[in-house]
C-alpha cells in the first residue's frame, strides 16, 4: 500500500499545533485541527511544508461568512517566514524548509516544545490574538493539548 498523502502545513502552524487544546475560530476549524493532530499522534502520516493556506486553514477558507479569516493576508506570510528563520537557527529543525517532507516524531515534538518554552522559536507569535492563551498553556506544561 502506498503512503498516505502528507498533511500540508504552513510553517508557523508547527508552533500552533503544540498548544492546541481544542479552541479555535469555529467548530469546524477545531474539528479539522483535532483530526490532523490525531493523525500525527498515530505516527502514520508525514508533513510537507508549504507557503499559504494549508490543510489546517482549509475549513476557514470555505466559510464565506467568517470575516475574521486571515489566512491569505500578507502579515500571516510574514509569520511563516519568521517561524522559518527561527527554525533555521537550530540543527534540530534543519528539516523545516519549504517543500520538505518529514514525520513529526515524539522526540521532534518534544524538542519543539522545549524550544517553544524558552521562546527560541516564538518570533512568529508576536501580535497573535492567541498569544496569552498559548502562554498560559505553555506555563501549564502543555496540559490538555491535543498533540501528544
Ligand atoms: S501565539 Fe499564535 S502563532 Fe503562536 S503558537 Fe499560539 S496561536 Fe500559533
Amino acid at each position: 500500500m502506498s503512503d498516505p498523502s502528507p498533511i500540508r502545513f504552513r510553517p508557523h502552524h508547527l508552533l500552533c499545533m503544540l498548544t492546541h487544546i481544542g479552541k479555535g475560530y469555529s467548530e469546524i476549524f477545531t474539528e479539522n485541527m483535532g483530526n490532523i493532530l490525531e493523525q500525527i499522534n498515530a505516527g502514520e502520516t508525514d508533513i510537507i511544508l508549504e507557503y499559504g493556506p494549508d490543510d489546517i486553514c482549509t475549513p476557514r477558507l470555505c466559510d464565506k461568512d467568517d470575516v475574521t479569516c486571515h489566512c491569505r493576508e500578507l502579515h500571516i506570510d510574514d509569520r511563516d517566514n519568521e517561524a522559518l528563520a527561527d527554525f533555521a537557527k537550530s540543527a534540530d529543525f534543519a528539516m523545516f524548509k519549504i517543500g520538505n517532507r518529514f514525520r513529526l516524531t515524539k522526540d521532534l515534538i518534544q524538542r519543539l516544545r522545549d524550544a517553544y518554552k524558552t521562546n527560541d522559536i516564538r518570533t512568529a507569535c508576536h501580535n497573535c490574538e492567541w498569544y496569552d492563551l498559548c502562554n498560559d498553556i505553555t506555563q501549564n506544561g502543555f496540559k490538555g493539548t491535543k498533540l501528544k
